[in-house]
């Protein structure tokens, strides 16, 4: 079982969002739960996130996942942007109860200068204020480019927020193909190895979400430019590799690629069609 979905763009309401990743030939999407720039939630309708429940279940989707807003800092020098932070994500985690056992993901954020350890300090600092015992929500520290001062284009950085937090419990991490590969994980030619480190230095079992991006860049460059699937330096063939990786099974796959949802529909085919194909020739080996 592959679960397999993308980045939906539509904002009319969740129940929306379901009947659009089912037009699009996917069991699983992440969408933002309020403006990606704005810091004002969507307006919180039970009756249509009851809706979606009914119809991820009816139709068997694997977990969703809800992203945070990019304008989010957890670790901004700034106090005021820090506050927003933690208020934002509390707020969305309370939508994020209308719909257990999904995920939300979030960037863990840019130190500016800092330094990587303050700025994971006051990561896991704002995860244990606004992360709730109990909580039926996994939040998910996305793997970055490590682009200026972000954090956690390092594994290790990521397992230092998890060391830091109280919380870690309900913690995961979401791996981004196009940013793993730019900051330096060589996942074409390396990916046994690459996912060897990631469960030396994170664990595994931490994984719940993988973002399958191409990217405009070459591994290392630390850009964050994602490319359609087959358009990129990653390649559909290293995409494939990723997806059907048994250390990987059971996980949502999600298209962050630079289309609308027409496009991610003519993706998604075409990767399960490769997939398909890979598993026919496997079996004829
Ligand atoms: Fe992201
Ligand atoms: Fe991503
Ligand atoms: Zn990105």
């Amino acid at each position: 079982m592959i679960y397999l979905g993308a980045h939906l763009s539509s904002s009319k309401g969740f129940y929306k969002m379901g009947r659009d990743a089912l037009a699009i030939g996917a069991d699983t999407f992440q969408c933002f739960v309020r403006n990606p720039r704005g810091a004002r939630a969507k307006t919180l309708d039970p009756d249509d996130l009851g809706r979606l429940r009914d119809l991820l279940r009816e139709h068997h989707f694997g977990p969703v996942v809800a992203h945070a807003p990019y304008i989010m800092n957890p670790c901004s020098k700034d106090e005021g942007i820090r506050e927003l932070a933690a208020r934002m994500m509390e707020e969305d985690l309370a939508l994020m109860e209308y719909l257990p056992g999904n995920c939300y993901n979030f960037h863990p954020g840019s130190h500016v200068g800092q330094g990587a350890e303050t700025g994971c300090r006051q990561i896991a600092e704002m995860l244990d204020r606004v992360v709730k015992p109990g909580q039926k929500t996994v939040v998910l520290l996305e793997t970055m480019a490590g682009k200026g001062s972000e954090i956690g284009g390092k594994f290790e950085e990521l397992r230092l927020i998890l060391d830091m937090a109280a919380c870690r419990d309900r913690l995961g991490v979401c791996l981004d193909t196009c940013h793993v590969s730019d900051g330096g994980y060589d996942i074409v030619n390396c990916l046994d190895e690459v996912l060897e480190e990631f469960d030396r230095i994170i664990g595994l079992s931490r994984l719940k979400a993988v973002h399958i991006n191409d990217s405009m860049n070459p591994p290392g460059s630390r850009k964050d430019r994602h490319a359609l699937i087959g358009e990129g330096t990653i390649g559909k063939e290293a995409i494939v590799r990723v997806m059907t990786h048994p250390a990987l099974a059971g996980l949502p796959f999600v298209l962050e690629t630079p289309t609308d949802d027409k496009g991610h529909g003519e993706e998604i085919a075409m990767l399960r069609a490769a997939i398909a194909g890979e598993a026919e020739s496997g079996a004829a080996d």
